[in-house]
């Protein structure tokens, strides 16, 4: 096999649009294995998490798999469902796999998985499961591509395993996923002061779905405006938004103040998106009857 950094020998710069990034590896199959036209030929290889699955046939699936370098892909894993194949470990739903896909005309065929991470913990409670069919939805509504993509993919792999691992209440890891999720797809709230004051901090506050911006209690009260964040929850906001990856989760939050909080992150989430996640009321219902404060 011939690698090749970058692009493959021979093949025209149109068909790799989008695709070159240094850090990818691109093959030539064997001359034997070459189907018809340019789309036969390449091979890649990333990490990407299995967000859902379509059975087809006895053994086969359709998977849409959430890639750190190439977005999100369609992906055949042909047999994957036959427990000698060697895709059935790793192609399971959010399974976080290392792929080698070969590029087809529709669609991308799975040659090889290898599992990294396959979250068996979210099958032991079922709020962990709705939200991760949440999660796994608004994931590909927000279709995250480039640098987005690898930051959006690590945001979902970090809470699953919060998930997973039964580290924090599901309505927060939904608020973290929510909020964090959209400030990384553009869509990021001006959370730094009262936007008619100035003041920064102290007493409740309003936050906007529509325009992502704060009042303080006594500019909100000129207004006429409900405040719907207290302090706890107008902290976590700004963590959530502003810290690094791995101090996104280290806070906590009282009962009172995760009503606020997920009130505010969801209604922000409907509002940005063209329309509201099909997972959303079936994971309302699950959480509305098993929240509890860990
Ligand atoms: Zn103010």
């Amino acid at each position: 096999m011939v690698h090749v950094d970058g692009q493959p020998l021979g093949i025209p710069s149109v068909r790799c649009g989008g695709l070159g990034r240094a850090d990818e590896r691109y093959m030539l199959l064997p001359r034997g294995k070459r189907g018809p036209g340019w789309w036969g030929l390449l091979k890649l290889t990333d990490k990407g998490l299995v967000l859902r699955e379509v059975k087809y046939g006895e053994t086969s699936r359709i998977l849409t798999v959430f890639t750190q370098n190439h977005g999100i892909l369609s992906v055949s894993a042909k047999g994957s469902l036959n427990p000698k194949s060697k895709l059935f470990s790793a192609s399971g739903l959010y399974s976080y796999s290392e792929w080698v896909l070969r590029e087809g005309r529709k669609t991308y065929f799975a040659d090889e998985a290898a599992p990294i991470e396959v979250f068996f913990g979210l099958r032991e409670r079922v709020e962990s499961l709705y939200l991760a069919a949440y999660i796994a939805e608004l994931a590909q509504m927000l279709s995250p591509v480039g640098e987005e993509s690898a930051r959006i993919l690590r945001l979902t792999l970090n809470s699953l395993y919060m998930l997973s691992h039964h580290k924090k209440d599901p309505a927060l890891v939904k608020a973290v996923y929510e909020m964090r999720a959209l400030a990384e797809s553009g869509f990021m709230p001006g959370l730094l002061a009262c936007e008619e004051c100035g003041k920064y901090e102290g007493g409740p506050f309003h936050f906007s779905a529509a325009s992502g911006t704060l009042l303080c209690g006594s500019c909100a009260e000129k207004r006429e405006i409900m405040c719907n964040l207290n302090e706890g929850a107008l902290a976590a906001l700004r963590h959530i938004v502003l810290s690094d990856d791995d101090k996104l989760y280290s806070f906590t939050l009282g009962k009172e103040g995760l009503g606020c909080l997920g009130v505010a992150s969801e209604q922000y989430a409907l509002h940005h998106l063209h329309t509201p996640p099909r997972s959303l009321v079936p994971l309302q219902m699950i959480l509305n009857g098993e929240t509890k404060d860990r």
